[in-house]
């Protein structure tokens, strides 16, 4: 088994806290198409026909938005780009899953992905380009932390998957489980979620918009004092700490996570979600379903258990379905309220960080 030793996450030290330090016009749309529009003259009720275009009618480029005057669109189109990405990729599974490779113009590739399940359609989108926190079964972190996305490029990648509808399909949720640890960069994530949330842009409710994170108690109580709340999945991984330390590097002691996590249930009402990736002989066996049933005890709280998606050129693999059986058995008897997820769009490469992964062509460099 590969050790946390192995894997050393100290390109985390390098990630820049202002991501790319680039304009996106998507990074603040509303103060800067306004002083746009001011500074040309134009009137400031274009701001609120072009966020029609943008979030509801789905407008591609500046030409499409027929209500603004021609010249007005030459200008846009001459003076604002709009995007910051190109699609280096594009894939998509028989069950509905779709999934785009972006290159971004200010450097580095990421991956979102729109998820169709009966009526829902998801959109999961990253928050970094690579990710730092080491966890040893995830693709996304391979390679560490190259930067911090900016609002721009996060809101970009919702817009690009809303591109990929139908014209009667409408993005319901958004789950911001792509590449990177969202909480280690609030300050972009925060004002890309209010686009989603807000009824002028693509009017989503908190209650659908869900952030994953690795667990960072200070970032957690953060955003506890934010407005609005949104849904928070903690992805745990294992029972003890002696376990997890080795599954997520940079983790921080269970106490401390799970009184932070226990501060953001009593402050936002929202109930929690704990993620529990399952890892054939390393976390799965029935010891560690009674220790994690202990160890979440009467929280009102939902635990994900995923089995593993393999990564390429990594160790580890998925646990036998008897073995996910007795497991999920033991998590039930134990009075825990359970969903067993099974990955969808295993067959392109859904899981964060595989498809950039198999773009570079390269192998894991540690095996
Ligand atoms: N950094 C955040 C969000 C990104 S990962 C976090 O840790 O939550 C989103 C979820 O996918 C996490 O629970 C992560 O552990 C899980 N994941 C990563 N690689 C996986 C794989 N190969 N198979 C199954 N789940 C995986």
């Amino acid at each position: 088994m590969t050790t946390p030793a192995d894997r050393n996450p100290t390109k985390e030290a390098n990630a820049k806290e202002t991501a790319s330090g680039h304009f996106h016009l998507l990074d603040a749309l509303d103060r800067q198409l306004e002083d746009w529009l001011e500074t040309r003259g134009e009137a400031s009720y274009r701001l609120g026909q072009i966020r029609r275009w943008l979030f509801e009618q789905r407008a591609v480029d500046w030409n499409r938005m027929s209500d603004l005057p021609q010249k007005l669109r030459q200008a846009l189109t001459a003076g604002l780009p709009l995007w910051q990405t190109q699609i280096a990729g594009h894939t998509q599974a028989e069950d509905g899953t779709e999934k785009l490779l972006l290159s971004l113009t200010h450097g580095g590739q990421i991956e979102c992905v729109l998820l169709r399940d009966q009526i829902r359609r998801t959109i999961c989108i990253s928050t970094q380009v690579g990710c730092g926190m080491g966890c040893v079964f995830c693709a996304s972190g391979l390679d560490g932390v190259l930067r911090n996305l900016s609002t721009g490029e996060i809101v970009e990648q919702m817009l690009r998957l809303q591109h990929l509808l139908e014209a009667k399909e409408r993005v319901s949720h958004v789950v911001v489980m792509g590449m990177g640890e969202p909480l280690a960069n609030l300050a972009a994530l925060l004002p890309a979620l209010a686009e989603a949330h807000r009824p002028d842009g693509l009017g989503i409710s908190t209650r659908r918009i869900t952030i994953s994170t690795v667990g960072l108690p200070a970032a957690i109580d953060q955003l506890a004092g934010s407005q609005p709340h949104y849904r928070l999945a903690i992805s745990l991984h294992a029972p003890n700490d002696v376990l997890r330390r080795q599954l997520v590097p940079t983790s921080q002691p269970l106490q401390s996570l799970m009184a932070a996590a226990d501060r953001y249930f009593d402050v936002s009402g929202r109930r929690l979600t704990f993620e529990y990736v399952l890892l054939a002989g390393i976390n799965d066996q029935p010891e560690h379903a009674r220790q994690l049933a202990r160890l979440l005890g009467r929280r009102e709280a939902m635990l994900n258990v995923i089995p593993y998606n393999p990564v390429a050129g990594l160790p580890y693999q998925t646990p036998s379905s008897a073995s996910q059986q007795t497991f999920h058995r033991i998590l039930l008897s134990n009075g825990l309220q359970v969903q067993f997820r099974h990955r969808k769009g295993n067959r392109i490469d859904a899981a964060c960080g595989q498809l950039r992964r198999s773009e570079k062509g390269g192998g894991h460099p540690l095996v």
